[in-house]
């Protein structure tokens, strides 16, 4: 009973010292801002992408594969540290400086249980988005949501997006079998089994049935988007934090022109 006592003190303390550290590092975040704000750069680039994010940090690094184009990307969180790779301390990130701290106007026909009905949605404000704060899962879409959203597209093949999925695992992501587990999974997928459910090798076809889940993960440690763009040392890509895009200018050929930011 003492032993259990003292480790919940212990996890308590812990939590306090890490709210304490997120404070810290967002002052020492607005820094950093403001010395690489005062860093000269071109003032034009043939690609600026707005939020260093899951899907952003993707796309600006691919973008900048290409040397003889310039990539710009624009993102109004901070940098990461590596104490925030630590897998658990994702769920400590909601509600801190790293979170846009979004929440749902008042529910009529749900969140009953919470606070004045509203949910909070939690939302990455850093260097790889959301990816800092999720749980980490990784899944394929569904062969079936591609197919209802290319029906009219005669030239479409599932085989195209398959390929897209694999060059992601095996060049960008880190896609792993989660290894630290308790006696839990076995026993779902025992009493899956033994309801009738297909038991799968992994999740990653996306069939109907019950499988270990697989998480992006490095070597213990969260993965995210941001450490793609971090790897790219390249002068053709450039990452200005702290920068919050305001508005984006279209032409009307939906060209975007320029952006307000501040
Ligand atoms: C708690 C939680 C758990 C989750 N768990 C999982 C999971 O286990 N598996 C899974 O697949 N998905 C999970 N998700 C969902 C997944 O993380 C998100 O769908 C995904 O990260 C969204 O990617 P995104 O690129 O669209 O946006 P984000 O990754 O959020 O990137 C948007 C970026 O744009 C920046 N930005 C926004 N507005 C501006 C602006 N005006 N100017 C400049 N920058 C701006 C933001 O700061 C952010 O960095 C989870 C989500 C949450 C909240």
């Amino acid at each position: 009973m003492l032993g259990r006592a003292v480790v919940v003190f212990l996890y308590f303390v812990l939590v306090s010292l890490f709210g304490v550290f997120l404070r810290w590092s967002d002052v020492l975040g607005d820094l950093i801002c403001f010395y690489c704000s005062h860093q000269q750069v071109p003032k034009i680039y043939d690609y600026v992408i707005v939020g260093g994010g899951s899907a952003g940090s993707i796309i600006a690094s691919r973008l900048a594969e290409d040397r003889s184009k310039s990539v710009l990307v624009l993102e109004a969180g901070k940098y990461d540290s590596d104490l925030l790779h630590i897998p658990s301390m994702g769920l400590l990130l909601q509600n801190s400086p790293y979170d846009w701290k979004y929440k749902t106007v008042p529910q009529e026909r749900a969140c009953h249980g919470l606070v004045n009905s509203s949910s909070v949605w939690p939302m990455g404000k850093i260097l790889g988005g959301t990816s800092m704060l999720n749980n980490m899962l990784y899944t394929r879409g569904h062969k079936q949501d591609f197919d209802g959203w290319f029906e009219k597209h005669e030239n479409y093949k599932y085989s195209d997006i398959l390929y897209y999925y694999e060059k992601l695992e095996k060049h960008s992501i880190f896609v792993r079998d989660i290894i630290f587990h308790t006696v839990l999974p076995e026993i779902i997928l025992s009493a899956a089994e033994h309801l009738g459910y297909p038991i799968l090798d992994d999740n990653m076809d996306c069939e109907v049935g019950y499988s270990k889940p697989k998480a992006v993960l490095d070597e213990g440690k969260r993965w995210t988007t941001a450490d793609v763009l971090k790897q790219n040392k390249d002068e053709n890509l450039v990452i200005q934090l702290g920068c919050m895009v305001e508005k984006v200018l279209f032409r009307d050929n939906y060209e975007a022109y320029g952006r307000l930011v501040w």
